[in-house]
C-alpha cells in the first residue's frame, strides 16, 4: 500500500505538541550514519539519546528479531516466554542480581523500583518506612511518581499532588544526604552518572557512602543505570566500575538497542516481596523485546567490546577537547565511556541548543543534557572513521557557529 507522504510539518498538525523535533525526518540507519527524507546523511553521536547501542540496523539484532517474529511475538504475563527467562538469567549472570522485573523503558523500570523500596520498607519495618531520598537535578522518567522523585521541578509543574514522602538531597555531597536520612528512609536513589542534569560522574566516595549510609539506616540503595546501563561507561553497569553494590538497580534504554524494554533487578530477598499481584505490566517480558536485549547484551558483553568504548572515548574527548578549545567553547568535557558531556563555558552558557543545530547542519547528530552541556552518547561499536568525520563536520559546524 502506498503511504500518504508526511513531512516535518505533518508532526505540528497531527502530534501533541510536548516535543520540538528538529526539522530533518530519518528514514534510514546503519550503523553510526542515518539518513534523512531528502537523502542527506549523519553521523549518529546522539544514539537515540543513549539507546542505540549497537548502532542501526545491526545484522545480528536484525536477525534475531525477524527470527523470533517468525516464532512469537507476545503471550502477557498469564504464561511466560523463553526469550524473558533466558534474558532474565543472562542479566542475573552478569550482576549482582537473583531476581528479575520487566517493563517497557527507563520510567517503568524506575515506578515499579520504587514500589518495591516502599512496600520492602512497609512489609519489613511498618508504614512510617516510606520516605525517598533523590537528588536535585537528577532525572528517573515521566511518570508521576517519577518526576516527583527527580530533581528537577518543572517536570512537576501542574502535576501536583505528588507523592509525597520524597526529599532531594545535593549529588556527591554525602553530608546533604546524612541530614535526610533516618529511620524513615525506605530508599536512596541515585543514578552512577547524572545523564539528563548535565553527565556528573559521580564521586567513588560519594557512592561508598551512600552504600554506607543505607546499610546504617536499613534503607535500599537504587541505582538508576537506564542511562549509565548496557556498556555504556566501558563496564556493563556503571556500579561495576564504582565497585559499589546496589540492592535495586533499573536498567532501559541501551539494553533493547532500539527496541522498547526495561529491567529491574535485584537480589532474591528483596524480590519476595513483590508477591503475586503486588505489581504488573502486559507487555513486561514480550517476547521480541527479551529476544533483542539478549543479543544486545551478548555483544556487548564481549570484552573486546567494552574495551572499545574507552578507546572510542577517548578520541571522543581528544578530538572534543581541541575544538573546543580552537573555538573557544567547553570549559571541560567530562563524563565515562562514551556518555560525554561538553561543558559550555561562560560565554556559551545557555546556548546548548545552538551547537546542536549547527552539528545538524552540518551532518552530525549530538544531544543537550540541559541548557549548558552538550551531550554525546553515541553507539558503542562506532567505527572509529566516523568518530573522525563526526569530529570534522563539528569542526565544520562550531567555524560557522563561531563566525556569526
Ligand atoms: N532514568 C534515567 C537516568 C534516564 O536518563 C531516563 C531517560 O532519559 C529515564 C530514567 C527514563 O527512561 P524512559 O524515557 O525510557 O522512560
Amino acid at each position: 500500500m502506498p503511504h500518504d507522504p508526511v513531512t516535518r510539518h505533518t508532526f505540528d498538525e497531527v502530534m501533541v505538541p510536548n516535543y520540538a523535533p528538529a526539522r530533518i525526518i530519518p528514514v534510514k540507519g546503519r550503523g553510526s550514519r542515518v539518513w534523512d527524507q531528502e537523502h542527506r546523511e549523519y553521523v549518529d553521536l546522539a544514539g537515540g539519546i543513549a539507546v542505540t547501542s549497537l548502532g542501526h540496523a545491526h545484522p545480528g539484532l536484525v536477525g534475531v528479531l525477524h527470527e523470533q517474529a517468525e516464532k512469537l511475538w507476545h503471550v502477557s504475563n498469564v504464561l511466560t516466554n523463553e526469550p524473558a527467562l533466558r534474558l532474565a538469567r543472562t542479566l542475573c549472570n552478569k550482576t549482582f542480581a537473583e531476581r528479575v522485573f520487566f517493563a517497557n523503558s527507563g520510567a517503568e523500570a524506575n515506578e515499579a523500583a520504587f514500589k518495591l523500596a516502599r512496600r520492602y520498607g512497609w512489609q519489613h519495618h511498618g508504614p512510617e518506612k516510606n520516605e525517598i531520598i533523590s537528588f536535585t537535578d537528577s532525572f528517573h522518567g515521566r511518570t508521576l511518581f517519577t518526576v516527583a522523585v527527580g530533581g528537577q521541578p518543572k517536570y512537576l509543574e501542574g502535576f501536583e499532588p505528588a507523592p509525597d514522602g520524597i526529599h532531594h538531597a545535593t549529588y556527591n555531597d554525602l553530608a546533604s544526604v546524612e541530614a535526610l536520612i533516618s529511620e524513615r528512609t525506605c530508599a536512596v536513589v541515585v543514578e552512577p552518572i547524572r545523564g539528563e542534569g548535565g553527565v556528573v560522574p559521580a564521586d567513588p566516595e560519594f557512592l561508598k557512602g551512600l552504600r554506607q549510609l543505607c546499610d546504617q539506616h536499613q534503607a535500599l540503595l537504587v541505582f538508576d543505570e537506564v542511562q549509565s546501563g548496557v556498556g555504556r561507561t566501558g563496564s556493563l553497569y556503571a556500579y561495576q566500575h564504582y565497585g559499589v553494590t546496589p540492592d535495586i538497580l533499573t536498567s532501559a534504554k541501551g539494553l533493547g538497542g532500539g527496541f522498547p524494554i526495561g529491567a529491574m533487578l535485584t537480589t532474591a530477598a528483596i524480590a519476595a516481596t513483590f508477591g503475586i499481584g503486588t505489581h504488573g505490566s502486559t507487555y513486561g517480558g514480550n517476547a521480541l523485546a527479551c529476544a533483542v536485549a539478549q543479543r544486545v547484551l551478548e555483544v556487548v558483553s564481549q570484552p573486546e567490546v567494552l574495551a572499545g568504548v574507552e578507546a572510542r572515548s577517548q578520541l571522543l574527548r581528544e578530538g572534543l577537547t581541541r575544538l573546543g578549545k580552537q573555538y573557544g567553547l567547553f570549559e571541560e568535557v567530562r563524563g565515562l565511556g562514551l556518555l560525554l558531556g561538553c561543558v559550555l563555558n561562560e560565554q556559551w552558557q545557555g546556548r546548548a541548543k545552538d551547537l546542536v543545530a549547527a552539528g545538524l547542519e552540518a551532518g552530525v547528530l549530538i544531544l543537550v543534557a540541559g541548557a549548558g552541556v552538550v551531550r554525546l552518547a553515541p553507539s558503542l561499536i562506532i567505527p572509529e572513521t566516523d568518530i573522525e568525520e563526526a569530529l570534522s563536520r563539528l569542526d565544520t559546524a562550531f567555524a560557522a557557529l563561531t563566525s556569526h
